[in-house]
């Protein structure tokens, strides 16, 4: 046993709130089909290997010395980038970046969320929302989707209007459910909303629906879109998220990131994967066809199907969930049980990993 194993979590001063709470679990199981993190599955090209590779050799050179604080290189790149995706004409001071995304949207409800200010999201929604409003004693106050997961985006208004969060989050596309939200109904939400609104696109590139970013000119004050290059841009382990939103936003933002909070070993990997991001950006048009490939044999076999404009389809009906996702595992495919009765989460894989999944599919059905 460990040294210290006698002493239990109970035992511990921990603060009462975090008391019986239970931590982010998707499990990380060793099996052959991993489809329940929403990864990209294709490995990133070897082209861009040997340049993150390069950059990182480049960057230990300086190891001695702390990273550029401010990422502003960085930051550049991926304002390069969010320009060309969007259309928007976004600059360094408009972006900023951080461990993955949920490192941007703990440092969003540090600035403005805390002790006495409350946050809201449509649920079922990303897990991490509710778990980085615990953390940073934001009280979570969630409001229901209709039946189908889809959001009403006019009694959404009148929720944001009437309960005034301090900030509303809002997923689109959303995880784990898969539906985008068109920008008429964004911008009704951010018009009513009194506090800030942060629309969580981490699948933004999956999506038929228009940038949120779209929106930042005209508000400016409110308006905070958070992306990652954990998904479309097949870079999860590198662990890079950021944000587009007013100057002054970031500036909030300054205030509460630890310093030298990105190594230069991401800053410089990041970078080196952003220079091929045409290529890595390839399979998302891919993973599109796959997962209407994978949407329509999942009806075809019967089962019910979330309408999905992300890299993975909520589906179902199970009596219980926890069951099948066990059958598919007993099958080697891994999927994901995200606490919604009778529906289980897949991520879309390689067409051969898809194959597999549906396989198993048709005999658990
Ligand atoms: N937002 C949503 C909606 C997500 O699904 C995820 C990853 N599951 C994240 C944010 C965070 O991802 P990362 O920290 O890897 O950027």
């Amino acid at each position: 046993d460990a040294i210290g194993s006698s002493v239990q979590l109970g035992d511990l001063p921990l603060r009462a709130d975090l008391r019986g709470a239970s931590p982010y679990g998707a499990p990380q199981l060793d099996v052959e089909f991993r489809l329940n993190t929403n990864e990209n599955p294709y490995p990133p090209p070897p082209a861009l290997v040997a340049d993150v590779t390069r950059a990182v050799a480049a960057a230990a050179e300086d190891l001695h010395r702390y990273p550029d604080r401010d990422a502003v290189e960085l930051r550049t790149d991926l304002a390069a980038y969010l320009s060309t995706a969007t259309g928007v004409p976004l600059t360094t001071a408009n972006l900023w970046a951080a461990n993955g995304s949920n490192e941007v949207l703990q440092q969003i409800l540090q600035a403005f969320g805390g002790p006495g200010r409350t946050a809201l999201g449509f649920e079922p929604s990303y897990s991490m929302h509710p778990i980085i409003a615990a953390g940073t004693r934001t009280e979570w106050t969630p409001t229901p989707r209709r039946a189908d997961f889809t959001l009403d985006a006019e009694a959404a208004a009148k929720v944001l209007a009437d309960r005034a969060p301090h900030v509303a989050f809002v997923t689109s596309p959303n995880n784990p459910t898969g539906g985008s939200i068109p920008l008429a109904g964004l911008r009704a939400l951010i018009e009513a909303a009194p506090g800030l609104v942060v629309v969580d696109e981490a699948y933004a590139e999956f999506s038929s629906q228009p940038s949120a970013v779209t929106l930042l000119a005209d508000y400016p004050a409110k308006l905070i879109v958070s992306r990652t290059m954990s998904k479309a841009f097949a870079f999860a382990g590198g662990r890079l998220g950021y944000l587009a939103a007013a100057p002054a936003m970031v500036d909030a933002l300054l205030l509460v990131r630890l310093p030298y909070h990105l190594s230069v070993l991401t800053q410089a990997a990041a970078r080196a994967a952003l220079r091929h991001a045409d290529e890595t950006l390839a399979s998302v048009h891919k993973l599109a066809v796959e997962r209407d490939r994978v949407m329509d044999s999942l009806r075809g076999l019967g089962f019910t199907v979330v309408p999905s404009d992300a890299n993975f389809v909520l589906f179902g009906q199970f009596e219980d969930a926890a069951a099948t996702w066990r059958a598919y595992l007993d099958h080697g495919v891994l999927i994901r049980d995200v606490g919604i009765p009778g529906h289980l989460r897949v991520t879309i894989g390689t067409p051969a990993e898809n194959d597999a999944f549906l396989a198993a599919s048709k005999e658990i059905r």
